[in-house]
């Protein structure tokens, strides 16, 4: 162990001296910029551009101008210049590397340099933030350097986007980093050079982007170079949840009862087709009629696929699911068999509306589920920009899981000036109930004398236990709790303030600055005679807490991960200030019960010590560092876990939204290849019936019919003279025959409508079968997620009997896909067609806007106890938006004059 560590220690160093080389170039190209002019610095960008787009250069040959451009751009701007370090982990940051430079260091400084440079190649680069409040202070802040070079900055924030412009007064006041901001479109704020943004809206806007139904629906423009801001707690902690847009959990579950009574009324010699093997069900021509007729519509296909999607899931539930073989009820659920072992996959559902099919055949409660219409872990977003860096005040920790699962590597960079922290060594007490007393008398001797004090609690209940106790001593405190991320940061940033006591939680005002005697003041003075005046006060302030020992942090609890411990630490002694941090431990803590095992509970009877006395006692620490370690083990295998899981899901995603892409942007980029792709999906249909058809030796008059029916219910054509071409025993010949019916008609529907028209109605018809057969796809795959844990005790390692069943489970997806968008394709009468387009177009738009944004919140506490990964312990985070547009009883969208509710509601399955 300590021979890894010093040769870790060794490679930075080595890797630190190397980047230094560079930080001498640099500052030897500084002194020529002081001469220049303003104007030299945005006209030399637009060369800069130039020669980058032209190839004449290459971002590595210009790495050291364009530093020695940003610093002076900040120092003639902000008046801050670059510290050597602060250049060196900028290199860093080009180079794909996740950097460690403690808080306070300047993180939001340090990263210009690398946006600037890689926004030269005009593909757009973004920057990461931990929350709302971050992402405009820093485009604010930075955008000022950044429009001085000629670069525009731009900020995405939940439900607005912004664009950095000096000419604009927004009115806010209190903060000038917050006022240049101008609201533009989320489009606009993705054609920035560069963009800060939320972690959460970069992954949203990329789901949304892939449930568009038209190009210029489109925000974003490719994954060319992200910095992640705080990466340990983007890229490790929230990291264990993934992004999730999903429909209301709401739905109007009634129409599955209606459907499964509608079919029971149908008569199984003509009425529909079952096939056995293929276990599928579709309604004939007569039974379409008579389905239209029970529910007073005119033609089925007009109203919405879906309604004829459910019927035919309500006829296979009736036709080809039996009760005690397929599946079981008791207790009113209905139960899967497991067809191959007899055992009941309890937990487990049928997807595609089966499962609510048959609960109402049965005639028992239906499950509400929610709807997940696009999900995408935060590994997989990232992982997708083709450069990734990251930074925060504590990584190392972390350097394995950095490395194994987004393969860049840990930089710790030195600090500008050295550290005058004394992290005092931890505090025991047997049980909280000491612990917390010992920790009020602490806060209360500090106040006395004046010293602002930072109380760390790693939970909002511990935090309100501390607050709770300091009202009872009367002791003037703050409270913050992670909620309101502009409030907190004004409040954190005085919380370096002569008699300020601060209580948070881990995350509350991450990234925000604590100085010593309060923040200095970022608004705009009068006159200089002002400015000067309240900085000499600051000053005073200043020193005088420099004199009773700077900030003092007290831990009240180790958390899980020394990380997190170390984040809390380091919000003291910024910047070469004096400070102080000491935690308070106490043997009942969490950390110390669950993972200490033996050792610590021995200790506890052994120490016969009393509750109000602490004890520093070296095996005790040591059983401390070795709980942490432990957790932290097994919270990454989780999190390796979650990712392998996901990995399947994600090959499977890149592939749909791929031939989504596709076929959405082809009929405004290429035409020709529009037709040829559909026309081969169509063709490749014909082809696989045709293969059915001569499989078969001898073939009656039955089965004739039965190709014949199932060719009309796949192009809607009638065919003639099948008889005679049956006859020729050629299947090649009936192939061709089939194929050049359906293209005549496909051909004519076009003319009819105008090629432009009829490849939208064809593009909206196949984007919404996608869309719809993915999302189903999602819920089965998760209920597969769920169940597959099950499986475990026959022997058979879960991840890989998932990977087996959603690689079936996926094969049949693509072939659903392009089975129900030839059919819908065909379907479709361009004369009726043609007033209707814009509500079936419109319709997936609009289940977007219904659609719940959704982050879940922890899965922590679910998977510790199933280790598997799951959503299912997930609960809707309060701070995210949750958009409805439509109200469940408003008029439907589609016109028909229908509530919503009973019309296009977004369903379950
Ligand atoms: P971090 O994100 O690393 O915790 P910030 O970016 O919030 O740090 O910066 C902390 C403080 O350091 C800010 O008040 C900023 O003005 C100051 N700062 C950053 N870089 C410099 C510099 N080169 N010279 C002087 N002050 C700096
Ligand atoms: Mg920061």
């Amino acid at each position: 162990m300590l021979s890894f560590i010093k040769k870790y220690f060794d490679f930075n160093k080595k890797e630190v001296d190397r980047l230094y080389k560079f930080v001498s170039a640099i500052n030897e190209w500084e002194s020529q910029l002081l001469e220049k002019n303003d104007d030299y610095f945005k006209n030399r960008t637009l060369e800069l551009k130039n020669l980058l787009k032209h190839k004449k250069t290459t971002l590595q040959e210009i790495v050291i101008e364009t530093y020695a451009l940003v610093r002076e751009a900040s120092r003639r701007t902000i008046g801050l210049r670059h510290h050597d370090v602060q250049i060196l982990a900028g290199i860093a940051l080009h180079e794909g590397k996740i950097i460690e430079q403690k808080t306070g260091e300047g993180k939001t400084l340090t990263a210009t340099t690398a946006l600037y440079l890689n926004a030269l190649t005009d593909e757009g680069v973004h920057l990461v933030t931990v929350n709302d409040y971050l992402a405009r202070r820093d485009a604010g802040w930075m955008g000022k350097i950044f429009s001085f070079l000629g670069l525009s900055t731009g900020a995405i924030i939940s439900g607005e986007s912004f664009i950095y412009d000096a000419d604009y007064e927004s009115g806010i006041k209190g903060d000038e980093r917050l006022v240049h901001l101008r609201p533009i479109t989320r489009k606009e704020a993705y054609a920035t050079d560069i963009l800060y943004g939320i972690n959460s809206e970069f992954g949203f806007d990329y789901l949304r982007d892939n449930m568009a139904h038209a190009p210029h629906a489109l925000v974003q423009r490719g994954f060319h170079f992200a910095i992640v801001d705080e990466a340990d707690s983007v890229l490790i902690d929230e990291a264990r949840t993934p992004h999730i847009i999903s429909a209301p959990y709401e739905q109007d579950i009634s129409r599955y009862y209606d459907y499964s009574r509608i079919v029971k009324k149908l008569n199984p010699i003509e009425d529909y087709v079952i096939d056995e093997k293929l276990k599928t069900a579709h309604l004939s021509e007569k039974g379409i009629e008579k389905v239209e007729a029970i529910l007073g519509v005119k033609n089925i296909y007009e109203k919405d696929f879906d309604t004829l999607f459910h019927i035919e899931a309500a006829l296979k539930a009736e036709t080809l699911f039996h009760v005690d073989k397929e599946y079981i009820v008791s207790n009113g659920e209905v139960i899967i068999v497991d067809e191959f072992t007899g055992r009941l996959l309890e937990g487990r559902r049928f997807s595609e509306g089966l499962h609510q099919a048959i609960e109402a055949k049965e005639g028992v409660a239906i499950k509400q589920e929610s709807k997940t219409l696009a999900t995408v872990s935060l590994q997989n977003y990232f992982r997708m920009y083709s450069k990734l860096a990251g930074m925060t005040g504590t990584a190392l920790t972390e350097a394995e899981e950095f490395s194994k699962i987004y393969k860049t590597d840990v930089l710790s960079i030195p600090t500008h000036r050295s550290s005058a922290r004394v992290d005092k060594p931890d505090l025991i007490y047997k049980n909280a109930k000491g612990k917390f007393a010992a920790v009020v008398e602490d806060i209360a001797a500090a106040y006395k004398k004046g010293r602002p004090v930072l109380v760390g609690t790693t939970s909002i209940d511990k935090n309100e236990l501390v607050s709770k106790l300091l009202k009872e001593r009367g002791i003037p405190h703050e409270l913050l709790n992670a909620k309101n991320h502009e409030h907190e940061a004004r409040i954190i940033a005085q919380a370096g303030k002569k008699h300020a006591i601060t209580v948070a939680t881990n995350m509350a005002g991450r990234g925000v600055d604590i100085v010593l005697g309060g923040e200095i003041e970022q608004s705009t003075f009068k006159s200089k005679a002002e400015h000067d005046k309240a900085l000499k006060a600051w000053q005073v302030a200043h020193d005088e807490v420099v004199t009773l020992g700077g900030l003092y942090v007290i831990g009240t609890e180790r958390h899980e991960s020394r990380r997190i411990d170390n984040q809390l630490r380091g919000r003291s002694g910024r910047q070469g200030d004096p400070g102080e941090t000491m935690f308070f431990v106490s043997l009942d803590d969490d950390v110390m019960r669950i993972f200490g095992g033996e050792q610590i509970s021995n200790l506890m009877s052994m120490l016969k010590f009393p509750e109000d006395q602490p004890l520093s006692h070296g095996m005790v620490s040591r059983a401390i560092e070795s709980a942490q370690s432990k957790v932290e083990g097994f919270n990454f295998d989780i999190r390796k876990h979650l990712v392998e899981y996901d990995d399947v899901l994600n090959r499977q995603r890149d592939i749909v939204y791929s031939l989504r892409k596709k076929i959405l942007m082809y009929p405004e980029t290429d035409r020709k290849e529009f037709k040829s792709t559909v026309l081969n999906m169509i063709h490749e249909q014909l082809v696989g019936l045709s293969t059915d058809f001569f499989a078969i030796p001898d073939v009656d008059e039955n089965f004739k019919k039965q190709f014949e029916a199932d060719i009309e219910a796949m192009i809607n054509i009638k065919i003639k003279n099948l008889d005679s071409v049956l006859q020729e025993n050629n299947q090649l010949a009936l192939e061709q025959y089939l194929f050049k019916q359906a293209k005549t008609k496909y051909d004519q529907q076009s003319k009819q409508l105008g090629e432009d028209s009829w490849n939208e109605v064809v593009r909206t018809l196949i984007t919404s079968t996608i869309d719809q057969f993915w999302t189903i796809h999602l819920t089965a795959i998760d209920d597969l997620r769920q169940g597959i844990n099950l499986r475990g005790f026959a022997q058979l390692d879960p991840l890989t009997e998932y990977k087996n069943e959603a690689f079936k489970m996926f094969e049949k997806l693509l072939s659903d896909i392009k089975f129900e968008s030839v059919r819908r394709v065909m379907k479709v009468e361009v004369s009726q067609y043609e007033n209707k387009k814009d509500s079936i177009a419109s319709s997936e738009n609009k289940l977007l806007e219904s659609a719940v944004f959704e982050k879940a919140s922890s899965i922590d506490a679910f998977s510790k106890k199933n280790n598997s990964p799951s959503k299912s312990g997930s609960k809707v985070n309060s701070t995210l938006p949750k958009k409805t547009s439509l109200g469940r009883n408003d008029p439907c969208w589609c016109g028909s004059g229908k509530k919503f509710k009973k019309c296009h509601y977004p369903e379950s399955n």
